[in-house]
């Protein structure tokens, strides 16, 4: 694959740092050379995007609408091509990328163009003789920065609301897979998007992400990745006072209760736990058992991770491909090795000869809250099973993370649903089902998982300003 340019004034420009390889996680050996973003490129990226958001601005809500939509038609129109980019670039399987990653990047900009008319603030009755109204205004200038795991679709949840809210944004795409982003640009500019709303830095996070951080051109900084980096990409806003969102790691629990419909909860946990290779933020890594129904969930559970097929992402019957890179592939294996140390009993996984990053799908039981396997983000293909008697220890078990991004229960009861629903510390709750997003649906973290909600009409106020207008009269 030839060198990559970044993506800044609407056409492709070479990067200042020169290139940086990209892994291939099917083989190991090199898939691309990205260009080194530097801080003179962020800051020509910021350049440009002030100048097109001063228009952009100004802009009548309905051609705003128009063109978001006309995005969305060009993602789905280049549905295949970028399917399978994001495949290769990922190591994730190509028909889960065409099925959800491309087809819910579209839905993302054909929902925020409904939004864009029909942002208005309102009219408030105060005392005297004043029209006091309040509008909502753009911020200006959007940085985002997101992980390789859902690059194209995590970029899309920032890049349509921040357009439709009238602002323009420079995206810095994850090292190891900034090939979608790079495409999306290119896509949306022949599109009809206006050159200079949507510009890709790629880069290193502490080089061109660091400099879109510090940048004093830019309004706010939307976040997705580790929490670690979060906590950086914190105090560094503090200098100039960003707005920042932060999407950050989880340890989701997904309960299992023994009135549930088991079988089906069982089979549901297994994708719950390996979708994506298991490198999905909200993946029910944690699957929390009534006793009752222990043996047989693990049972089926085990025979399920051990039935996925493993193989190369561009091969359509693959449900499990390789990790995204070496480095990856290395701390999902130490995990599991911390796993066993800690005496966890493996009943799934174990080697793959390679070549590529592969992990099979790997099920523990036993586990116990201290465990490091049931308290720390693996990001991959590693299922913790842990073990409750009655609610207030299902409850106990399933909020005993630092994280509270997503949680998942199986049950007939509603009753009991519904308890757990109030009591468990989590972002979204998914009764009966899991791993289930809309761009209409509300979607973030509490506690260690971050703050701020992106889709929905939630993510309207996070790319808004309020401005209070008063009038003698
Ligand atoms: P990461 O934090 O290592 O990197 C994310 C991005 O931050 C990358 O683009 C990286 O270049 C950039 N970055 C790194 N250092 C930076 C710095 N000093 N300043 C500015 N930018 C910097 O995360 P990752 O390994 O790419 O992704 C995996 C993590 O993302 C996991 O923790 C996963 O749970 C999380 N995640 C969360 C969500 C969510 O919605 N909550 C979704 C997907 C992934």
């Amino acid at each position: 694959m030839e060198s990559q340019t970044l993506w800044i004034d609407g056409r492709p420009v070479a990067a200042s740092g020169g290139l940086f390889p990209t892994e291939d996680p099917s083989t190991g050996g090199t898939l691309a050379e990205l260009g080194r973003g530097t801080a003179a490129d962020i800051d020509a990226a910021v350049q440009s995007a002030t100048r097109a958001q001063a228009l952009w601005a100004r802009t009548d809500p309905n051609e705003k609408a128009r063109i978001l939509w006309k995005v969305g038609e060009a993602i789905m129109a280049n549905l295949e091509e970028l399917a399978r980019l994001e495949a290769m670039d990922c190591g994730k399987p190509v028909a889960n990328a065409a099925l959800i990653d491309i087809p819910r990047t579209a839905d993302t900009f054909f929902y925020f163009s409904g939004w864009a008319t029909k942002l208005h603030g309102e009219t408030i009755p105060v005392r005297g003789p004043f029209f006091t109204y309040t509008t909502r205004d753009p911020l200006g200038v959007i940085g985002a920065i997101t992980p390789w795991n859902f690059p194209i679709l995590l970029a899309a949840r920032k890049i349509a609301p921040a357009l439709c809210c009238g602002n323009a944004i420079v995206v810095k795409p994850p090292e190891e897979a900034s090939l979608s982003t790079l495409a999306l640009a290119r896509v949306a500019t022949e599109a009809g998007l206006p050159a200079g709303l949507l510009n890709v830095v790629t880069g290193l996070g502490e080089e061109a992400g660091a400099a879109l951080v510090a940048h004093p051109g830019v309004a706010k900084i939307a976040f997705t990745g580790g929490t670690d980096t979060g906590k950086l990409i914190m105090r560094n806003a503090a200098a100039t006072l960003k707005r920042i969102t932060l999407e950050l790691g989880g340890k989701s629990p997904n309960i299992i209760l023994a009135d549930a419909d088991v079988k089906a909860a069982a089979a549901a946990a297994v994708s719950a736990a390996f979708y994506n290779q298991g490198e999905l933020c909200t993946s029910g890594s944690r699957l929390v058992v009534e006793r009752k129904v222990l043996d047989e969930v693990v049972d089926i559970v085990g025979q399920g991770a051990r039935a996925l097929v493993v193989g190369s992402p561009l091969d359509r019957a693959t449900q499990v491909g390789p990790l995204v890179s070496a480095a990856h592939k290395a701390r999902v294996e130490s995990y599991v090795a911390r796993g066993l140390a800690e005496g966890a009993e493996r009943v799934a996984g174990g080697e793959h000869p390679g070549p590529g990053y592969f992990v099979p799908p790997t099920v523990f039981r036993g586990v116990t809250t201290e465990m490091t396997i049931a308290r720390e983000e693996i990001v991959g293909p590693g299922l913790s099973v842990l073990s409750f008697d009655d609610l207030d220890a299902c409850a106990r078990v399933a909020n005993a993370t630092e994280f509270g991004l997503a949680a998942g229960s199986w049950t007939r009861d509603i009753g009991k649903a519904h308890h757990l629903a109030a009591r468990i510390h989590a972002g979204t709750v998914w009764i009966n089902t899991y791993n289930r997003f809309d761009a209409a649906a509300p979607y973030g973290g509490v506690k260690q998982s971050g703050f701020g909600r992106e889709n929905g009409r939630a993510v309207l106020d996070e790319y808004t300003e309020g401005k209070t207008v008063w009038v003698g009269i």
